[in-house]
Parts: structure tokens; sequence; C-alpha cells
């Protein structure tokens, strides 16, 4: 199993993280891919992907709710973390309208620079978008050609917003947000229409941990281990066999990455 998104460099996991990848590889993880979210942040994702190759990667990018630091260096140090064999994606970038911890109009400018990277630099990207769906997809569709070697991660919308996102060739990255029967009734719901070839998952830990875990643990803290958990949750939904569901997820995750 691959887990597309993980949050390594978080403070939760400080000191910790060779026993968290510990019980991820317990747990049949094989890789990890550790999300940048800012430059510093991917810095610091990239030196321990570095640390552990074959198993730990990672992505260099800013995250809408970082939107406001983005500069003219921020591109030139994306663009240098990139070029490192370790980095495989390009994000997360985004618009989040959720929160709006950066004013729209610098979320539209940062977003927009990594699409300049990607539309510069032939890798994948790993993309962000909360509470801005409208929005999000009018600026990608200004970039046509880049959808299909993207996915929206942790998607948490309903059934209409999941097939424009299908229509227009996106992959789809899922959470143990489907775990939520209160706030994730829209994506259990939309679950039904997902294909399994353009679906990946993720448990962005430390966040977002599975509200129907039993026992629940004590930390509260998210971890890669529990990525079957929601694998096998995803699957139910989807109504397919577990063995297929984790085998074809897989494949898709490994030739959208190129792993
Ligand atoms: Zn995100």
């Amino acid at each position: 199993m691959i887990d597309i998104g993980v949050n390594l460099t978080e403070e939760q996991f400080q000191g910790k993280e060779l026993a968290v990848l510990q019980r991820a590889k317990e747990a049949a993880i094989q890789k990890m891919i550790l999300t940048g979210s800012s430059v510093g942040g991917s810095k610091r994702s990239l030196e321990m992907a570095k640390r552990h190759p074959g198993i730990l990667y990672s992505t260099a990018g800013v995250h809408p709710h970082d939107a406001k630091s983005y500069t003219e260096q921020s591109t030139k140090d994306l663009k240098q973390l990139l070029a490192q064999p370790e980095v495989i994606a390009i994000g997360e970038c985004g618009l989040d309208f959720d929160r709006n911890y950066s004013e729209p109009a610098d979320q539209y400018y940062a977003f927009e620079a990594q699409l300049q990277i990607a539309e510069e630099i032939d890798l994948p990207i790993f993309l962000h978008e909360r509470a801005a769906h409208k929005e999000f997809l009018q600026v990608m569709k200004q970039h046509e050609r880049l959808i299909e070697k993207s996915v929206v991660h942790c998607f948490t919308g309903d059934k209409e917003q999941l097939k424009a996102y299908l229509d227009a060739g996106f992959y789809i990255g899922v959470t143990g947000w489907v775990c939520d029967m209160k706030r994730g009734m829209d994506l259990r719901e939309a679950l039904a229409y997902m294909p399994l070839n353009r679906l990946m998952i993720e448990t962005d830990a430390p966040y977002l941990l599975p509200k129907n875990l039993k026992p629940k643990p004590k930390s509260r803290i998210n971890e890669p281990m529990y990525l079957p958990h929601i694998g096998r949750e995803i699957a139910a939904l989807m109504q397919v066999e577990e063995h297929h569901f984790f085998e074809t997820v897989q494949k898709n995750t490994e030739k959208f990455f190129r792993l």
C-alpha cells in the first residue's frame, strides 16, 4: 500500500518518526509520500525522504493557507527542490476558501505560479481544494493539459463535485474523512460513483484520524498505519472486493507518481 499524503514533519510526530514508520511497515505500507505545504516544510520533507530511500518520497509546494508567503523566490526554491529525485510531485497547491488564512487574491497568485512551474516541469501535481470547487475548476481549466497528471487530494465534496472532477480528468485522493458518519456523508454517497482506476488513498496524517477506529487511539494522532482501515471503508462503499481494491489503487498510484 502507498499512502499518498503524510505530513511527517509536523510537530505531532517530532522524535517519533521512526516508530511511526515501523508501525506503517507492520501495517504493510510500503511507501509514503510526504506532503510539502510550504517552502521550508518541503525542504524538511525532502531531508526526511533522503534518509529513507525507496520508502519515503516528498512533494514540493505551498499550501493555499501559506499563499501570503509566496514570492518570486518561492518559485526558484521550489524548482530547486523539484530537481531532486526524491521529490516526485508539485504541490500541495490550490485554493482553500474554508478559513481564508491567506486572502483569495494571494491564493490565486500562489496557485497560478505553481501551475506555471508545472507547465515547465513534467511532474504530477498534488492539489488541494476546500470550499472552492467552482473557482478551482475554473483555474485548472485554463491549464487543461495539466489535469490528467493532477490529483485532487483529500477530496471531501459531494457527488456533483466528484462528477465534475472526473469529467475534467482528475485523479481523486480520499482520506479517513470517509469514516466520519456526520461530515463525511456527502463523500460516502459520492463514492458510489467513483471509478476505481482514478482513485488513490491517503491518511493526511497526523490530521483526520478516522472517526470509527476501534479501539480509539488515545493519542488522537492519525498515522499511516491506519491506511488499510480507510481503504477497507472505501472498498465497502464502492462495493469492490478488498484484494482487487488495494491492488488496483496501488497500480494507479505507481503509475501516477511514476514510482
Ligand atoms: Zn491538503
